[in-house]
């Protein structure tokens, strides 16, 4: 028996016929990531009968009677993949046939439990093999890949505020060459556990994701702009009084912070240019002497939040990191 493909409108299959069949709109086939878009085709070989049902259904003049004929065409087609263990081809068509029955006055396809049961283990390991693409494989927390998605949708959703704080590890560096990479290893994932420990009890719907090495971004989504400084210097405060001499001996690690906020009205605003501020305010924070939170106040005067508030020199270390940041010559 000769194949034939399946697009994305399952009754356009195999017959060369229109994208309708007998009036009907073609049914959208959900995506599968793994299998590349919604369009692609599948095989219909070697299940016999297949093409000849979709066929005759084409030429039906009612359309929910011609949709439920190719439903369970589709259906017949996938349990018999599904006995062969075929259950990737089993999936495709019990989409399709479920796609169909969406339409509207189709009648519902019997999915028998086999079935059902593999379509949830592929519909299960589809979402963990999404998740995994998005986590950072050293610390667990998000990478940068889920960071740049939500950020513009927090964005398109337009439901306020959205602060990004960025959290670099002081002298990091001393740290592996002391200690060893290891040991550094050790100390991102503490810091990752310390900061959502933070984020969790305060900002439900925040999160932390890996910008790159020892750098790491949080998302607050509509906080009080007071809140998020806060919040920040709780963060920086529990990781410079944490006991990291479980990890080391005499192992001590602080962090340095910017923080931002899109405010709801700032339509222009993009969070592109949210990060590069944010960059900016780190390293301010960094040239003040690091292990503090620098933002800037309703005036857009730079400050450090908490005890490193009275830093000298603030205001002039700012001008000069925004002429340096303005002029196009990169933040070290
Ligand atoms: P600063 O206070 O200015 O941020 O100094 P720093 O030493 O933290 O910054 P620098 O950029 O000089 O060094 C960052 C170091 O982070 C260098 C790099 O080897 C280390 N690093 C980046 N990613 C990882 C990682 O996944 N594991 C470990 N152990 N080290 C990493
Ligand atoms: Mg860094
Ligand atoms: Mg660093």
């Amino acid at each position: 028996m000769r194949g034939s493909t399946v697009g994305s409108a399952p009754d356009r299959v195999s017959t060369g016929a229109p994208a309708t069949t007998a009036g009907a709109p073609a049914p959208e086939i959900p995506s599968d990531d793994r299998q590349g878009p919604a369009a692609s085709t599948f095989d219909t070989a070697p299940i016999v009968g297949i093409d000849e049902a979709l066929r005759l259904d084409a030429a039906t003049d009612d359309a929910g009677t011609a949709r439920a004929a190719q439903a369970r065409a589709h259906e017949a087609a996938a349990e018999v993949l599904a006995d062969r263990g075929d259950w990737r081809r089993a999936y495709q068509h019990l989409r399709a046939a479920m796609a169909l029955v969406h339409l509207g006055d189709t009648p519902p396809v019997h999915v028998p439990e086999q079935l059902r049961r593999e379509v949830d283990r592929l519909r299960r390991e589809r979402a963990e093999a999404r998740e995994q693409s998005r986590r950072d494989s050293l610390t667990a927390t998000w990478n940068r890949r889920y960071l740049d998605e939500r950020l513009s949708t927090l964005r398109d959703g337009n439901d306020g505020a959205v602060c990004v704080a960025l959290v670099d590890v002081d002298h990091f560096k001393l740290v592996n060459d002391t200690y060893g990479h290891a040991i550094g290893d050790a100390v991102l994932r503490t810091l990752v556990g310390l900061m959502r420990a933070e984020l969790d009890g305060r900002v439900p719907d925040g999160f932390c994701a890996r910008y790159g090495g020892e750098e790491f971004a949080l998302v607050l989504p509509r906080p009080a702009d007071a809140d998020a400084v806060a919040l920040c210097e709780s963060i920086r405060a529990r990781i410079e009084h944490h006991d990291w001499s479980a990890i080391a001996p005499e192992l001590r690690v602080t962090a340095s912070l910017g923080l931002a906020c899109l405010d709801p009205d700032d339509t222009g605003g993009t969070c592109d240019g949210l990060l590069d501020h944010v960059d900016e305010l780190l390293y301010v924070a960094k040239r003040t002497g690091r292990n503090a939170v620098a933002f800037r106040d309703d005036t857009g005067q730079v400050r450090l939040a908490g005890p490193a508030a009275g830093r000298r020199g603030i205001a002039a270390i700012a001008r000069a990191v925004g002429h340096q940041a303005r002029s196009g010559r990169a933040l070290p």
